[in-house]
């Protein structure tokens, strides 16, 4: 299992950056998580569209969704042009897939076209996929906008919180996971409370709960001192713990 960093950064990517968007290589599929603002541009870094195998998003906020309609467009020409004829699969929240569709009708009337080569699919809590040979499940995290955690099982396992509270089943998706991605877009309690993110110690105290193997935080503001996020989750989680940025790659043998 193979983990490449897109973008990890909120709300606003400096140069180079991205909003939230992973690609997962697992059991020789390749899957997209989340799709912001300036993944797609970096996606086909390291696969072309045509080799996707789907996209899974957490939930609707702009920073997790603004380029699947660039990926849609990107799709769309693969189809017209007969380089691709799998339709793509993406798993939205409960209810987003009729907000995908309108959205995409009123910015253009392009719903008939995505509609021939598209298969939106709205995932409830607690389902569980079959994606080829990947399993997904999916938890909600009390974040707005249904915003769901996935757990994900190939020849290894992560868990990506989406954007997540302490309120919600996080604790229970990552449960002995090997890879916790997990947000720390909050720099404290108070902001934790109100913006309903998690700090870098509220990833950690979730890491140390379900006895994950490894944490990655992510969603971090463009600048932020990342190493500082990683001394605060120290102090509650003893494993490797590492923060992300763009382009690392995390391989998981
Ligand atoms: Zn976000």
């Amino acid at each position: 299992m193979r983990l490449t960093i897109l973008g990890a950064t909120s709300p606003v990517p400096g140069p180079g950056e991205a909003n939230p968007g992973y690609l997962l290589e697992t059991n020789g599929e390749r899957w997209l998580l989340d799709c912001g603002s300036g993944v797609i541009s970096r996606l086909q870094r390291y696969v072309p569209l045509s080799q996707l195998n789907g996209c899974l998003i957490t939930h609707f906020h702009p920073d997790h969704i603004a380029d699947l309609w660039t990926l849609s467009f990107g799709l769309g020409r693969l189809f017209l042009a007969g380089q691709r004829e799998e339709r793509f699969p993406i798993y939205v929240p409960p209810g987003y897939a009729t907000v995908f569709w309108e959205l995409t009708d009123r910015v253009g009337g392009f719903s008939s076209l995505f509609r021939s080569f598209l298969d939106l699919t709205e995932y409830r809590p607690h389902s569980t996929w079959l994606l080829g040979r990947t399993v997904a499940e999916f938890y909600p995290t009390g974040h707005p906008l249904a915003a769901h955690a996935i757990r994900l099982e190939g020849d290894r396992s992560l868990c990506y919180s989406g954007d997540a509270t302490l309120h919600g089943e996080l604790v229970a998706a990552a449960a002995h996971v090997d890879l916790l991605l997990c947000e720390a877009g909050a720099p404290d309690a108070a902001q934790a409370e109100e913006t309903h993110h998690l700090t870098a110690t509220m990833a950690a105290q979730v890491a140390a709960e379900a006895g994950v193997g490894e944490l990655a935080l992510t969603h971090f503001l463009s600048g932020e001192d990342r190493q500082a996020k990683v001394h605060e989750a120290a102090r509650l989680f003893s494993g490797r713990c590492r923060a992300v940025r763009e382009d690392d790659v995390i391989a998981l043998a």
